[in-house]
């Protein structure tokens, strides 16, 4: 684990960021091979209990939300799910605001999602307790934990709603009880390297399997909207100083579409998985061909399709070496008979809703200037 003289040298020597990249990328194809994977975060609802994140547009217009209006219909997240299982992009996890969904909701979409998928979900649902842990079964792969940022000196202010025990609580109770565990982190809050050493001392001391970098987003009607999004070379030196510190966990790192050039050097840096990607807007236009070059010259292998719309419209499977489904598939988690059976009875609508989301995708990729 790095030192916080050494993570300062990082910062201040171009050679000592370039050579823990090396080390970053070595340790990475030795522990994890050269697979990368898409990862989406399918929402649930739009509404927040807190609605208090200072970089959450939802801080902008959360408290004003119906909560029962915000609920998304679960015909469109099954859809979604399904687009996900086509083209190979696995589900980041599931996500809404705090408060937003009872757990016996949660429960019955998560196994809705593995009826679909056969995959385990992810949860990042705000903190859940030890009871509400227990509730969940083999549908659920792990928990995350929404941390955002280790720094002492701002987390109060940009996150008041979220304070850092009960979470870590969360986390503990999730892995005694069996979850992995996650946490996600935003880079680009106006953190400062502390933060960093504190990050590596979260995951060390809690064990933690898999963290999520996100860049700020700079939202309108946020306190951030006239922030940029960090420097790719400040990313890059996070996630390469966190893989070198654990060289075995997962790290997912979320660049919007317009850092798309950051994504190399991200995965140099040793994330496996890229996230953050409006689907629809990106599928089958120079966008999504961006990051599948990204990821070619960066010398990784990337499963799923950004541009296959055969795959996308179901009328091939992705192939076995590129799916993740495939490629990784463990044993099918068992899921309620009456889960399969909603799916069936939301079919036609699931359906409609697939082709919904399709003509958006194709129509988005028509009117860029560059699609393929
Ligand atoms: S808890 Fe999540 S959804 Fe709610 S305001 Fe914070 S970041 Fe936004």
């Amino acid at each position: 684990m790095l030192t916080e003289n050494e993570i300062n040298e990082v910062f201040e020597s171009s050679q000592s960021y370039l050579q823990l990249m090396k080390e970053a990328d070595k340790i990475t194809r030795a522990r994890h091979g050269d697979y990368i994977t898409l990862e989406r975060a399918i929402f649930l609802s739009w509404y927040c209990s807190l609605a208090s994140c200072a970089f959450c547009y939802m801080s902008a217009h959360g408290s004003r939300v119906d909560r029962e209006k915000a609920k998304r219909a679960p015909w469109r997240i099954l859809a979604e799910a399904e687009l996900c299982r086509r083209a190979g992009w696995n589900i980041e996890f599931l996500s809404s605001g705090y408060g937003a969904l009872e757990k016996q909701e949660i429960k019955e979409i998560a196994e809705m999602i593995v009826y679909t998928t056969h995959k385990a979900v992810w949860l990042n649902i705000g903190v859940l307790d030890e009871d509400e842990l227990s509730f969940f079964g083999e549908e659920v792969e792990g928990i995350t934990g929404s941390i955002e940022t280790l720094d002492s000196g701002i987390r109060s202010k940009i996150v008041p709603g979220k304070p850092v025990k009960p979470i870590r609580d969360m986390l503990i109770n999730a892995k005694s009880q069996g979850f992995k565990t996650g946490i996600t982190i935003i880079l680009g809050l106006g953190e400062n390297l502390e933060a960093i050493s504190n990050l590596l001392n979260f995951i060390d001391e809690n064990d933690v399997d898999r963290v999520i970098f996100y860049s700020l987003n700079p939202h309108e009607g946020t306190e951030f909207e006239n922030r940029v999004s960090p420097a790719s070379l400040y990313h890059s030196r996070v996630v390469a100083i966190t893989r070198v510190s654990f060289p075995d966990i997962k790290i997912i790192s979320g660049t919007w579409a317009d850092q798309l050039p950051g994504i190399g050097m991200n995965l140099l840096a040793g994330a496996n998985g890229i996230t953050k990607f409006p689907l629809f807007s990106m599928f089958g236009n120079h966008l999504g061909k961006r990051v599948e070059q990204e990821t070619k010259l960066a010398n990784r292998k990337l499963l799923g399709t950004f541009s296959d719309w055969k795959v996308l419209k179901g009328e091939k499977e992705l192939e076995e070496d590129r799916n993740p489904y495939a490629l990784f598939n463990s044993r099918v988690p068992a899921v309620s008979r009456r889960a399969g059976e909603r799916v069936e009875y939301f079919r036609p609508r699931i359906d409609k809703a697939v082709e919904e989301y399709i003509a958006r995708a194709e129509e988005k990729s028509r009117r860029s200037k560059y699609s393929i």
